[in-house]
């Protein structure tokens, strides 16, 4: 797979790290890197955890750096969040991802019902007043059903204000789903998680990938019995073994992503092996 697992990736953060000022540079060039088209949206499987049929994708973004190589987006995207810089790059992600999955519609795997389209949005997004007249416009221009798409925030994004509130009731009203992306990993609104829209409890892949026995499960099954007693729909991602895979069936997680299934892999090569 050509996934940034691989050789790439490796040869890439070797050479970046020898680099001093790579912080600066990416600040610097990260303005220009849209018009530049240097950015590139990889699509992660989701699968069904009853049938293991692909049932939706999540677009998790790169960056093809002329002299640095192929930089993975935790590298730019807390300093693209740093400034106002991250909605501009939030809604070309938004706007990239709405144009593939219009054209991958055209296949009937994906045209069917439950093939969804999952893109993160950073909290600073939220304060982006024309983000829900840019993602109708979006929506319609390639004619997305709007319960296909599904935005992931984190639990930061709640930290914040009615602001980011009124955001969320928003952007649900438009028909797409919220995900609680990373669920788990940070309790402070865990109280307050009902007076928010979220359709979908992401749980994070810290309690998945290093389960090796059945014994260290129970995180898991306390965070998915959680999510299920309040009515959520379930995904875990980081699922990299049968183990892990198995015990998630069992515990009614309902869509599974992870290396298990595919690594994240650019639109062509989930194309030819996944949806064509
Ligand atoms: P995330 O949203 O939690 O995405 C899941 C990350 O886990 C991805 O890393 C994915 O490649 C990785 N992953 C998936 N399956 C496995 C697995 O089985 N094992 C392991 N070890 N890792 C797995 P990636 O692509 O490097 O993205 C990192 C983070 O960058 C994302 O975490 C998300 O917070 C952020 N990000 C990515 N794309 C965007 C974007 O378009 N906008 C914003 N705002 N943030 C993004
Ligand atoms: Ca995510
Ligand atoms: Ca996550
Ligand atoms: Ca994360």
């Amino acid at each position: 797979s050509k996934g940034l697992g691989g050789k790439q990736a490796q040869y890439y953060s070797k050479r970046f790290h020898k680099q001093v000022e790579s912080r600066i540079r990416i600040e610097n060039d990260l303005k220009t890197a849209i018009e530049k088209d240097q950015f590139i949206l990889y699509y992660q499987p989701q699968v069904d955890a009853e049938t293991f049929d692909i049932v939706g994708v999540e677009a998790l973004i790169r960056w093809e750096h002329p002299e640095l190589g192929l930089i993975p987006p935790d590298d730019f995207i807390p300093i693209a969040e740093e400034s106002d810089y991250i909605n501009e790059l939030g809604r070309w992600v938004l706007h990239k991802a709405c144009e593939q999955f219009g054209q991958w519609m055209k296949y009937p795997n994906v045209e069917k019902m439950t093939f969804t389209i999952a893109v993160n949005l950073s909290a600073r997004q939220l304060k982006d007043t024309g983000l829900v007249k840019y993602l109708l416009e979006c929506i319609e221009r390639y004619q997305i059903p709007p319960e296909k798409l599904e935005l992931e925030l984190t639990e930061s994004s709640l930290e914040s204000s009615l602001v980011a509130l009124a955001m969320l009731k928003s952007l649900s009203d438009l028909g797409v789903k919220l995900a609680l992306d990373d669920f788990g990993t940070g309790y402070s609104s865990l109280s307050h998680l009902n007076k928010y829209p979220f359709n979908i409890l992401k749980i994070d892949k810290s309690f998945v990938q290093h389960i090796e026995s059945e014994e260290e499960a129970s995180l898991l099954k306390a965070i998915s019995s959680f999510a299920h007693s309040l009515n959520y729909e379930t995904v875990a991602e980081g699922v990299e073994t049968e183990l892990q895979r198995d015990i998630c069936c069992r515990l009614g997680v309902k869509r599974l992503q992870g290396y298990l299934f595919s690594r994240p892999i650019p639109p062509e090569d989930l194309e030819r092996n996944w949806i064509k």
